[in-house]
């Protein structure tokens, strides 16, 4: 903990459903999922308006089709957040040269390195709302959240105060203050089972937390995430922010002798590996945001999928419904000789490297082709030749509807065509990363 609050903490407010919602005028103010389309999906982000109807990250997508059945269901587009998420981090180091990205979407910022007159609360105060007003422009009018304290941990803390669009800063000495009256779910590397293994104890708030010693701490988590714990209930919290992160990541595999061809075996290989990894990331005290699975076919093929969540998990039942889900997206059908799960965009609330595991990728990783240029995933971007841009508003039947806005246009008509009408295109840019 800094005498000083110079931790600033970025959190960019819904931001795959923000992006969609900026690009389509027409979805403007009304609820967005962004994932869950398919019938075994799960969400990504749900936008603020369909999120009063309980919609969250990581549900199935039947379960949030059932709470919100008239939002707006789309499948991603990762090039147009990549490239949101590149303005954001210019911005940031424009302000400081120490900046740590922990997802597209959120960033430490290391004010003590920036050039400020002074780090008083005042100051840092305006450094970032001036901050806010630059992110909301460059990007096209998104939202940020910012938490600026003297730890990461209250940083991160502060961040999720005044949420969406606001900004809390904490003055050095208040830390404890403000964290006692808190659930301990707050606390970065807190998943559920923590939570309710805590609950059992009967630990609810930090205050509570604070009293337990270390010793039962230890003995009730285990050593990384006791004394992990132990530590952040009394704010103590001294990690730098390091602009460059290690990529790290948990994960679980297994090779079969023979092809396994009966997809209710996978699924059940494949939930059992993700129970092991939720018990991994709570032993570490860490959670990871993005849930990748591996599988090897019959003939030595190697195909990976990932989804990423707008936030961390350390749940393996949760880690398990991605892994099928995405397994559902594969041709499996002449069976398959090693499956793994893994999480990566790690948090390491907890510093010590206690889990000596690490994604091994010596296999040559062979990306999955882009699927077929003449589908029409919901969403997707597509250029018709006389009617310009637009996006997918539903298909089906053979016929695709589109959607002609973009992000500089109002709301925009909506005409239907033939699925294989040789005027409409799909339209992705280059990716160059
Ligand atoms: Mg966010």
């Amino acid at each position: 903990m800094r005498s000083t609050a110079s931790v600033l903490h970025l959190d960019l407010d819904a931001f795959f459903a923000a992006v969609e919602q900026r690009d389509k005028p027409s979805l403007r103010g009304k609820p967005v999922i962004v994932g869950g389309t398919g019938g075994r999906g799960v969400v990504s982000t749900a936008s603020y308006e369909a999120r009063r109807y309980g919609v969250g990250s990581a549900m199935s997508g039947r379960e949030a089709r059932a709470r919100c059945p008239h939002a707006a269901f789309l499948s991603g587009r990762f090039h147009a957040y990549r490239a949101t998420s590149r303005l954001v981090m210019e911005v940031l180091r424009d302000l400081s040269p120490l900046v740590e990205p922990l997802s597209l979407d959120e960033a430490f910022v290391d004010l003590a390195a920036a050039d400020l007159p002074d780090l008083e609360v005042a100051t840092v105060t305006e450094v970032g709302e001036r901050l806010r007003a630059r992110v909301h422009e460059v990007t096209g009018g998104l939202t940020a959240t910012v938490g600026i304290a003297s730890s990461k941990f209250l940083a991160k803390v502060a961040s999720e105060l005044d949420k969406p669009d606001g900004m809390t800063v904490v003055p050095p000495g208040t830390e404890l203050d403000l964290l006692r009256p808190m659930n301990v779910h707050v606390i970065p590397g807190v998943g559920p089972a923590t939570a309710e293994r805590l609950r059992r104890a009967g630990i609810h708030t930090i205050a509570e937390l604070e009293l337990v010693t270390q010793d039962e701490l230890v003995r009730l988590l285990g050593q990384a995430q006791g004394h992990g714990l132990w530590q952040l209930a009394r704010a103590q919290d001294s990690r730098p922010v390091v602009a460059e992160r290690e990529a790290k990541s948990v994960s679980v595999e297994g090779t079969y002798d023979s092809d396994i061809t009966d997809r209710r075996l996978m699924e059940g290989l494949l939930t059992r590996q993700a129970r092991e990894v939720g018990t991994r990331l709570r032993k570490s005290g860490l959670s990871g945001r993005t849930v990748t699975i591996k599988v090897r076919l019959h003939d030595f093929t190697t195909l990976s999928r990932s989804s990423t969540l707008s936030s961390p998990t350390d749940d393996g039942g949760s880690i398990g419904r991605i892994a099928r889900s995405l397994l559902g997206d594969l041709d499996t059908t002449g069976g398959v000789r090693l499956l793994g799960v893994g999480v990566s965009g790690l948090a390491d609330w907890v510093q010590e490297d206690l889990f000596g595991e690490t994604a091994d990728e010596e296999e040559v990783e062979v990306v999955l082709p882009e699927p077929p240029r003449r589908t029409w995933p919901p969403g997707a971007d597509v250029v018709h030749d006389d009617l310009g841009p637009g996006w997918v508003w539903g298909s089906g039947a053979g016929v695709v509807t589109v959607r002609f806005e973009t992000a500089e246009t109002p709301p925009g008509p909506v005409r239907s065509f033939r699925a294989d009408d040789p005027a409409l295109h799909r339209f992705e840019p280059p990716s160059d990363d």
